[in-house]
């Protein structure tokens, strides 16, 4: 169990006989939510709970089967960019059961929407009784990107739930989902880990020297900042960074900067890039330096900056945000995007 989720654990393990069919579990992504929430599927499976450590016990046919991949009890549902990109592999593992299996070979355009279809497989299958488990067990992954008849279709299960079973959503961003859904489950938000404890943890898993700045970059989330120490792509939020101060003195142009981005996840560079606007607000509003100011080039002063435009820009990337899983173009977004952060510049 990782050290920020203990008290998670404990309210969740407290009275196992009374568990709430339908739980939802919360928390902004990158702290471990996919971990938990296997880890109350691996705990609920379990027919031989080791009562003294408070976790599964790892010998008994039930977690043998889970761990293999193979529990004909466990079923997950998700869309297929979490089937295909996933960051568990075990869930993409299950994710088979409702889950088209061509999609292993999309290169491209994977779906973030969890059709109809997979909700009512999973319905009918909760209908009938457990194979091996006392319960069935399924999760939903990412619960908010259940389209809204899949949603619907979820409330007849949340509202006649077989008695042997529990359901978890798991979801970085609950406030997507319709009321009704809410309603009818138990609420787990999970802790966030202090910065001792992300960085203990991140220093045991990788060699990277730039744990700290990972995890500034990825606000303390330590699954994201590892992803980020791994995957080079703190190199390219470094050079992000680099380029639009570039941007803001004029020295580097706003087109080659989108053109230089569009192999990244739309939604993370429009993160990133909130972040920077924000830095600056700060910078211009309470003085406080941003720290990838260090070592840029003099002459990038806060009073050169338009508050107004500032603010302007910051409304437009939560406008994009929030529009980015619609039909929104996204290389001319990012152009609009970088032209605009050029102009709060005087
Ligand atoms: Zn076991």
């Amino acid at each position: 169990m990782l050290s920020w989720q203990q008290e998670n654990w404990e309210s969740f393990t407290a009275s196992p006989e009374n568990l709430h069919h339908a739980q939802i579990v919360t928390a902004p992504s990158g702290y471990g939510l996919r971990e938990f929430c296997l880890a109350m599927v691996q705990y609920t499976l379990c027919s031989n709970i080791d009562r003294e450590r408070n976790t599964w016990c790892g010998e008994c046919q039930n977690c043998q089967l889970f761990s293999a991949g193979s529990h004909p009890d466990f079923h997950v549902v998700c869309n297929e960019v979490e089937s295909v990109q996933g960051r568990v592999e075990m869930i993409g593992q299950y994710s088979y059961r409702y889950q088209d299996e061509s999609v292993r070979e999309k290169k491209a355009q994977l779906k973030k929407i969890i059709p109809i279809d997979h909700v009512r497989g999973l319905i009918e299958n909760f209908m009938q009784r457990p194979h091996i488990a006392s319960r069935k067990v399924g999760l939903i992954i990412p619960a908010d990107r259940l389209n809204i008849n899949a949603a619907n279709a979820l409330l007849k299960l949340l509202e006649e739930p077989p008695g042997d079973s529990l359901l978890i959503l798991l979801s970085s961003e609950p406030s997507r989902l319709p009321p009704t859904v809410l309603s009818r489950c138990i609420q787990i938000h999970l802790s966030r880990p202090s910065h001792e404890q992300a960085r203990t943890w991140l220093e045991g898993q990788t060699a990277s020297e730039d744990v700290d700045l990972a995890l500034e970059l990825t606000d303390g989330a330590p699954f994201k900042a590892r992803e980020i120490c791994e995957t080079g792509l703190l190199q390219t939020h470094k050079e992000l960074l680099k380029g639009l101060v570039g941007v803001c003195q004029k020295t580097t142009s706003p087109y080659q900067m989108s053109i230089s981005l569009n192999k990244l996840d739309f939604e993370e560079v429009i993160k990133w890039l909130q972040e920077f606007v924000m830095d600056v607000i700060r910078w211009k509003t309470t003085g406080k330096i941003p720290w990838w100011h260090a070592g840029t080039e003099q002459g990038l002063m806060p009073e050169r900056f338009s508050g107004e435009k500032l603010f302007q820009v910051y409304d437009r990337l939560c406008r994009y945000r929030r529009i980015a899983r619609g039909s929104l173009n996204e290389q001319l977004a990012l152009d609009t995007i970088f032209l605009s952060i050029q102009q709060t510049v005087r």
